[in-house]
């Protein structure tokens, strides 16, 4: 019989009762130290006291009003966003994957008003957007779109960091490229600076539309407010989710002036988008997040991180091969399997996530202490040697 919770997940047999900071404690007791963050979501750990506050306050006044009419919440977390950002424009969502959605919207739209007829939009292996059918048409076939066909039509998968591929792609017929500056799912695998910037050079050569997809590495996570700031560049449109809401619902597309001209009213619309409960925690968040003291920690601390991880690689050579990422978005690539490294930190009450490549995911509160670093890296020590000592046994 199917259970009354479809069955969609493999869940882990744990469920948490209460978060505070970094740490998670489960039913029976046990407090998890928590390098996971939900999935890159709790960017300012769990129950952080500002953010309890501003949810709080603003359920006590008014939850939700329709876009039928101005929303003061909204409308401040739009001003806040383009003031810290290369955008002009702000619409939100309630998830990354709307965020996908709308993008892939505003690029047929902006070539229809342009009256041109461009329709090829590339996206790169390993992609993950979201799991709408526009979303996982973008990532191309395989798990994600086992079952789902027929597939919306337009999209080019290219080979990550086949250059050839790209430069032989790219012509007057391309209507945007999509691309996540640092795969989450895919990997942690990084594209470099100098790549986002050759792509950026690529799009305004051909007046394709660049869009960024950084629902995971957004919001301070690689120590500077957008991953792509680190490269100097500007996309045409962003996607933002995950951490923007600390943990409420939220997403939003960023978009330059240009991109979202044929956005007029009535083209696109959200029930929940937008609402003044999760703009209220959005805009606290970015208030913390958004501050050049508060990025600059996210990089000293991420730059420690990789320094004790890449001391963990060479500590344990059978079980991992490498560090990756930026920030506080690492990835450690392993030998062994990398569920396995999972289930093996959860024994020692550390949350890691896996992801594609054979990779363990970090992705700890943006507001994790020092201490806590080391408390993690001694919990995946502990995880290693224990895999090890199996392995030796086997
Ligand atoms: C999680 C994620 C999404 C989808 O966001 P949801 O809020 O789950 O819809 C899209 N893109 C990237 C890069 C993500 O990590």
């Amino acid at each position: 019989m199917i259970p009354a919770l479809m069955p969609t997940y493999n869940r882990a047999p744990l469920s948490f009762v209460s978060g505070t900071g970094a740490w998670l404690t489960e039913a029976d007791g046990r407090r998890f130290l928590d390098f996971a963050a939900g999935i890159g979501v709790n960017a300012l750990g769990h129950a952080h006291p500002a953010l309890v506050r501003a949810l709080t306050e603003q359920a006590g006044r008014l939850w939700h009003v329709s876009n039928l009419y101005r929303i003061p919440e909204q409308e401040a977390l739009a001003d806040r966003l383009t003031a810290a950002s290369f955008a002009d424009t702000v619409f939100f969502t309630n998830s990354g994957t709307e965020a996908t959605e709308l993008a892939l919207k505003m690029v047929r739209r902006f070539w229809h008003g342009e009256g041109r007829e461009r329709h090829r939009i590339l996206t790169f292996t390993g992609a993950f957007h979201g799991r709408s059918t526009g979303a996982i048409a973008a990532a191309g076939p395989g798990k994600m779109t086992d079952g789902f066909g027929p597939l919306m039509p337009g999209f080019e998968v290219l080979e990550w960091g086949d250059h050839d591929a790209l430069h032989a792609a790219m012509d007057e017929t391309v209507a945007a490229v999509m691309v996540e500056p640092i795969q989450g799912e895919g990997g942690i695998r990084t594209m470099p600076p100098e790549c986002l910037r050759g792509l950026r050079e690529l799009c305004d050569a051909t007046g394709a539309l660049m869009v960024l997809d950084e629902v995971q590495c957004g919001t301070g996570r690689t120590g500077r407010l957008f991953a792509h700031e680190w490269a100097g560049i500007a996309p045409d449109i962003l996607l933002v989710a995950k951490g923007i809401g600390g943990g409420f619902p939220l997403g939003a597309v960023l978009a330059q002036e240009r991109a979202a001209t044929p956005m007029v009213a009535g083209t696109h619309g959200s029930t929940y988008g937008g609402n003044p409960l999760g703009c209220a925690v959005g805009a606290k968040v970015m208030e913390i997040v958004a501050e050049p003291d508060f990025l600059a920690e996210v990089e000293r601390k991420g730059a420690a991180m990789e320094e004790q991880l890449s001391a963990l690689v060479a500590a344990h050579p059978a079980i991992f091969a490498g560090v990756r990422g930026k920030g506080l978005m690492r990835g450690l690539a392993c030998k062994v399997t990398n569920t396995d490294v999972v289930a093996a930190a959860r024994d020692a009450e550390l949350l890691v996530v896996p992801a594609a490549d054979n990779v363990v995911r970090l992705l700890p509160p943006l507001t994790i202490s020092d201490d806590e670093i080391t408390e993690g890296l001694a919990r995946l020590d502990k995880a290693a040697s224990a895999l090890a000592e199996q392995g030796a046994s086997a």
